[in-house]
């Protein structure tokens, strides 16, 4: 049997639940030989991980994934085998921490400013506590001070598009996010293209323009993909030249349709970027 990929998950590091060690290890019992750690816009991780991974036998791709913005919709790009090392990647990276400490003490802020929280800012213990601040800590805070039944009440209810609590971001584009990953001598991928609210033709234009600002590959494979839009996907890298990712996605144990580890099986005519990653490409 082929071995198990895994070239896009979360640690504590940025919005997952496991420290990367962890991570590493429940990767490792589920037989998957090659992992990328690819946190939220920091490289934090990356040294436990790399550590965790030389113990178990496994190999460890350096990875982040990088926000970023196009015609006005935020964009995922993952850059695997980075030098986190990078004056240029870090530089970046600071940048969108002090986007996101700017944005989520606004959201905190405007939370305060409701009957429900009696001038309580919700904000404060995730801005205190976590590394790099995401509106999921946020949503996990509502719920454990009871504000929300669950992270998803806590979206729906006072984080999500509609809600008192939506702050819309603009974030530094996709030229930007690709030049640091590039920077830092790795390789750039659209992450999860079929996620973002685009139509064809602008979807179709977004790649162009991410190839064109030097990206190299496209997530094609990731878990619950319907048929339609593994289609999609695959017609897009092959149409644009890309090459093709995988991954899970992982953000916590016991969310059964994201399991850790991808079959190192893509659609036909599509380059994997694995090799390149290892160096035999
Ligand atoms: P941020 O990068 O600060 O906008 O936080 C984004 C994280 O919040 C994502 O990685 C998701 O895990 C989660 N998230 C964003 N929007 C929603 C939503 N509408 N419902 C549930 N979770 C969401
Ligand atoms: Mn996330
Ligand atoms: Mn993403
Ligand atoms: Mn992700």
């Amino acid at each position: 049997m082929d071995a198990l990929i895994d070239l896009h998950t979360h640690s504590h590091c940025s919005d997952g639940t496991l420290p990367p060690s962890e991570l590493v290890a429940a990767a490792a019992a589920r037989g998957v030989a090659v992992l990328a750690l690819t946190d939220h816009d920091t490289t934090a991780g990356l040294a436990e991980a790399g550590l965790a991974a030389a113990t178990a036998g496994m190999q460890l791709i350096p990875g982040v994934e990088i926000t970023a913005g196009w015609r006005g919709q935020e964009i995922h790009i993952v850059g695997l085998g980075i030098d986190a090392a990078s004056p240029a990647l870090q530089q970046h990276l600071a940048t969108l921490l002090a986007i996101r400490r700017t944005r989520i003490s606004a959201i905190g802020a405007k939370l305060a400013r409701q009957r429900h929280f009696g001038g309580r800012d919700p904000a404060q213990a995730v801005l205190r506590d976590a590394p790099v601040p995401t509106r999921m800590h946020l949503a996990r805070e509502l719920v454990a001070a009871g504000d929300a039944s669950s992270a998803q009440n806590a979206f729906d209810r006072w984080l999500g598009r509609g809600t008192v609590g939506h702050v819309p971001q603009e974030w530094p584009g996709i030229d930007a996010a690709i030049a640091a990953i590039r920077a830092a001598g790795g390789h750039a991928v659209l992450a999860h293209p079929h996620r973002y609210k685009l139509s064809a033709g602008a979807l179709d234009n977004l790649c162009t323009e991410f190839r064109d600002a030097g990206g190299a590959a496209m997530e094609v494979s990731l878990p619950a993909l319907s048929p339609n839009d593994a289609s999609r996907l695959a017609r897009l890298a092959r149409m644009h030249g890309l090459a093709g990712s995988m991954g899970s996605d992982f953000h916590e144990p016991g969310v059964a349709w994201r399991p850790l580890g991808r079959f190192a099986k893509l659609p036909e005519g599509i380059e994997p970027l694995l090799p390149r990653l290892l160096g035999q490409g």
